[in-house]
């Protein structure tokens, strides 16, 4: 094991993982070996992601404040803010126009009996949010005492406050260079414990797929199969063909390389289900495999894992429509816009970790008045298609850093 490289002993982790799973989802479930491997699995699996989640919060701030901190220092923090947020906004419409699209090609929820439904519905309390309420609550979340922040692990407050500080530190100059060399050296420090976490990665994603794998209701997928195939389906699309092409488009980076260098942080995303525990390993990813230079990655890759979710956006449109099939309602062009719209919001909204999507689905089920019941059928089989979308979530990200990266002519000016 310990001859192989990273990549691969995760690669093998993973259909290790996958195997076992299987396996094991053949026993019964009251056998002493099924319930001892799953009670194992589980530790194993908890442990992985609570390491990641540990070193995330002061992996975030470090990195997001000493970024901006280089970056006002060359001139260049507009052009990256436009640059960054104007490749989000492109690659999650292009993503949502995707998944409208592929849901009026192949109809999925058409013809599937509703009565089957009809009584997981019944048993589901379903919230109501109204838009208002949810950016008045986005809005609300923005600005946050840091210190609860850094506390609760609250992603997005983290993010806005260090880019506070990132700037200040600028504008202040040579009067924080220490603060900034200290932070500097934090971070350094931080991504150190990155790489011992990083050793036990194999283990840890071997377990979340074989839990994953073995706690699967075949049945439910059996009769959602078209659905899941859809989403699934049109995910790939996104994440073979289209981020690809715009990042073969603005740099000329031949898909392979560009897998090359990042399947370390697709499969982590597809076992963790979380774009946030996954940024230690998204950093590593464009930094050392893909030479993105680290003022522009960690500036772009904390972010994105916040609000850049292409996978998201592309599922709740998709989900909308299925939704919409199932109880029987033909949506008008404006009320696909209107879910286009509200997908979008609600996609940079959810917080990077696992069925953060299912929370703000609701509101665009809301939106054109379709029943948020639905959330019911939509939530055993989420635990699967987050997968895959968490994984084109983080790849949007990757693309994203080396696309602002060549945007801003970034190797003729900036010194890491
Ligand atoms: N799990 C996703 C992520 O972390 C969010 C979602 O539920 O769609 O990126």
């Amino acid at each position: 094991m310990k001859n192989l490289s990273l990549n691969v002993q995760i690669l093998l982790g993973a259909s290790l993982g996958l195997l076992f799973g299987v396996l094991l989802h053949q026993w019964p479930t009251n056998s002493p070996l099924y319930q001892n491997s799953l009670f194992i699995f589980t530790i194993i699996a908890t442990l992985f992601v609570d390491l990641l989640k540990m070193i995330l919060v002061p992996l975030i701030f470090t990195s997001i404040a000493v970024g901006v901190a280089n970056l006002r220092a060359h001139q260049q923090i507009h052009q990256v803010w436009t640059y960054t947020l104007g490749f989000f906004i492109l690659s999650m419409t292009l993503a949502i126009i995707l998944g409208l699209g592929s849901a009026q090609l192949f109809t999925p929820g058409k013809g599937l009996n509703l009565a089957l439904f009809q009584d997981a519905m019944q048993h589901y309390d379903a919230k109501h949010i109204t838009l208002g309420d949810f950016t008045q609550s986005m809005l609300h979340g923005l600005f946050v005492n840091p210190f609860a922040a850094l506390a609760q692990s609250n992603v997005l407050a983290i993010v806005i406050f260090a880019l506070f500080i990132g700037i200040a530190l600028v504008q202040g100059g040579e009067r924080y260079r220490n603060i900034i060399q200290l932070l500097q050296e934090w971070q350094e420090l931080t991504l150190h414990i990155v790489g011992w976490i990083m050793r036990i990665a194999p283990f840890g994603i071997m377990a979340l797929l074989a839990k994953l794998t073995t706690t699967q209701d075949l049945n439910l997928l059996v009769t959602l199969v078209k659905f899941i195939a859809v989403v699934i389906g049109t995910t790939f699309v996104h994440g073979v063909i289209v981020l690809p092409l715009l990042l073969y488009g603005v740099t000329k980076m031949p898909p392979l390389h560009f897998w090359r260098g990042v399947r370390e942080a697709l499969i982590t995303a597809f076992a963790t289900s979380s774009s946030s525990a996954t940024v230690p390993v998204t950093l590593r990813c464009v930094e050392q495999h893909l030479h993105v230079k680290p003022d522009i990655a960690r500036f772009v890759i904390p972010l994105g894992a916040t609000i850049n979710m292409d996978g998201t956006a592309l599922y709740e449109a998709t989900a909308a429509l299925f939704v919409a099939n199932l109880v029987g309602v033909d949506l008008n062009l404006l009320q696909q816009l209107i879910i286009f719209l509200t997908a979008m919001i609600a996609a940079m909204g959810a917080p990077g970790i696992p069925s953060a999507g299912m929370v703000t689905m609701i509101l665009v089920l809301q939106s054109v008045g379709l029943p948020t019941e639905a959330i019911a059928i939509l939530l055993p089989i989420d635990r699967l298609l987050d997968t895959v979308r968490t994984a084109v979530n983080v790849e949007g990200d990757m693309v994203g850093s080396l696309i602002v990266q060549k945007l801003v002519g970034h190797q003729k000016t900036l010194a890491s």
